[in-house]
């Protein structure tokens, strides 16, 4: 992903993709909060939005008109590897994390645990990703590039992310994906992309010969060629 989509997704604290603005975004959350059981939702989400205390989905800010808008956006959850803010490596409940390659969960572990000692705390931003959810990241990408061809240099194209095939993580924070791509190879954790600095996936080469050269980005990548 993308460091803008990062941070676009982050600013009312959940991962979730698009988040647009206002009480369409807290609608959002809405409906995945109730779905999975738990809080995803943190209280600096509710106060971004109108006035204090009204119920979500009724402030007066939003027209009635967004509130029953069907949204695609808000289809996808927890089930399709969305994150909250935090998740680690060791919070297995989440698809984003539970469905990881075994051998590259077990890495992350060694590897995270090792950072944990060292005063660094990994956190997963991105694990394994449903093909809708990569579909979405994707689409989000043509209208942010303006072409398929420059957004799959920054989103592969669904159906060929190693996200999908739960083969890759993104880590934050900036400090922590910065520690594993200084300590990673001996783990077989490598940066994959030169205009990623956050994603890796496993290269079990990298322990004995170190990480491979980085590709430029996602769309230099043989297996994203066409
Ligand atoms: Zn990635």
């Amino acid at each position: 992903m993308t460091k803008r989509h990062a941070v676009r997704r982050t600013v009312l604290g959940l991962r979730l993709p698009a988040i647009v603005v206002g009480g369409v975004a807290v609608l959002a959350i809405a409906a995945i909060v109730p779905a999975v059981g738990v809080p995803l939702a943190s209280p600096s989400i509710v106060a971004t939005r109108g006035a204090p205390g009204s119920p979500i989905g009724e402030a007066s800010d939003v027209a009635a008109g967004e509130l029953v808008r069907p949204d695609r956006r808000a289809a996808l959850g927890l089930a399709d590897g969305l994150v909250p803010e935090g998740v680690t490596i060791l919070d297995a409940e989440y698809p984003a994390v539970a469905k990881l390659d075994p051998a590259l969960l077990g890495a992350v572990r060694s590897a995270a645990a090792d950072a944990r000692s060292n005063g660094v705390v990994l956190v997963v931003d991105s694990g394994w990703r449903s093909e809708a959810y990569q579909e979405q990241l994707f689409r989000e990408a043509v209208e942010e590039y303006g072409s398929a061809s420059k957004a799959s240099r920054w989103v592969a194209r669904p159906g060929e992310s190693a996200h999908e095939a739960g083969a890759a993580i993104d880590v934050g924070p900036a400090s922590a994906a910065a520690w594993l791509r200084r300590h990673g190879a001996p783990y077989g954790l490598c940066q994959i992309y030169r205009n990623e600095p956050w994603h890796f996936e496993l290269r079990t080469d990298a322990v004995e010969h170190g990480c491979p050269p980085l590709y430029a980005d996602a769309s230099q990548d043989p297996r994203t060629q066409h």
